[in-house]
């Protein structure tokens, strides 16, 4: 695999990045996840909006502009024959040369850049979306500003293993009583046929796939309820699911092992996820 270090297309093996990088040391450092369909990338802008966004919520300066930014991710999905997969960018605050709390001087310490392909063939024919997914919830205590797409990803990672540990393919997190999103991703329930999601704050992440699917629900006509709601609601209603940019629009059939619905994907967690795949195929650069 070619991976792309601080502006060097380089073999895996070859990439080198300090001990002393505060993404190592810190959890310093912001990423992005970008679909590549049919070798293209999707919903691309998204994704370089939230960057610049997460990268000026922490005051790391923005390697590059937004043109830069497709040339690299184009070059790097061509350099691999990228054609279904995804391509995984990230952004530290660098090598100040010492390990300190405070942040180095950015006159001084340039930002460190990664980017890699992940092929993953079947991210659009996915089983899964089929047979549709099952979730555990469990108590959410990242910190309060997981607007922020920040590479500590400790507890999501703790979240999947508590719903590997339980038999079940993820973990909602619930705070107040109430869902904030999955593990790495966010979530919706349908009930009467009204879509309910979590409205935007700095309690969750403001998902790409987020607001590619409230602008295909508006179009389709679909009603969307932003408003916090429970796992009690969520066992209760019609149908559930969640969204991200590597899974797109998935069902979920079983809330801590309380059936959703019928246990099966419903039409509206269906319908959408055909939607976003089309829409999103048209879109892609
Ligand atoms: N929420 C969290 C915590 C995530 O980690 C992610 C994606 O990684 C999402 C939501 C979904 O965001 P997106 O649709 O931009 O992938």
């Amino acid at each position: 695999r070619i991976v792309y270090v601080n502006g060097e297309y380089l073999p895996e093996a070859e990439a080198r990045v300090s001990v002393f990088d505060r993404g190592f040391l810190m959890a310093d450092g912001v990423y992005e996840v970008t679909s590549v369909l049919d070798g293209k990338l999707v919903d691309f802008a998204g994704h370089t909006q939230r960057l610049a966004r997460s990268l000026a919520e922490l005051g790391i300066e923005n390697p590059m502009g937004a043109e830069e930014w497709l040339a690299v991710h184009r070059e790097l999905v061509a350099r691999n024959a990228l054609t279904e997969g995804m391509v995984y960018l990230q952004v530290t605050r660098g090598n100040p040369g010492d390990r300190d709390f405070a942040f180095p001087d950015p006159a001084v310490t340039k930002p460190t850049v990664v980017l890699f392909t992940q092929s993953k063939p079947g991210l659009a024919d996915n089983p899964a979306a089929k047979a549709g997914m099952k979730v555990i919830s469990i108590p959410d205590i990242r910190w309060g500003r997981r607007d922020i797409k920040t590479v500590q990803l400790l507890y999501p990672s703790m979240g999947k293993m508590m719903a590997k540990a339980a038999g079940v393919d993820d973990a909602w997190l619930v705070e107040d009583g109430f869902v904030t999103e999955g593990t790495s991703n966010n979530v919706y329930i349908v009930k009467g046929g009204r879509i309910v999601t979590r409205p935007l704050s700095n309690d969750i992440l403001h998902g790409i796939t987020r607001a590619a699917l409230l602008r295909y629900a508006a179009e389709a006509q679909l009603t969307v309820e932003e408003r916090p709601f429970t796992v009690d609601e969520a066992k209760a209603a019609d149908e559930a699911f969640f969204t991200s940019a590597s899974a797109f629009v998935m069902p979920v059939v079983e809330i801590d092992g309380a059936k959703v619905g019928t246990g099966a994907p419903g039409p509206v967690a269906t319908r959408l996820r055909e939607i976003y795949l089309d829409e999103s195929r048209k879109a892609a650069v």
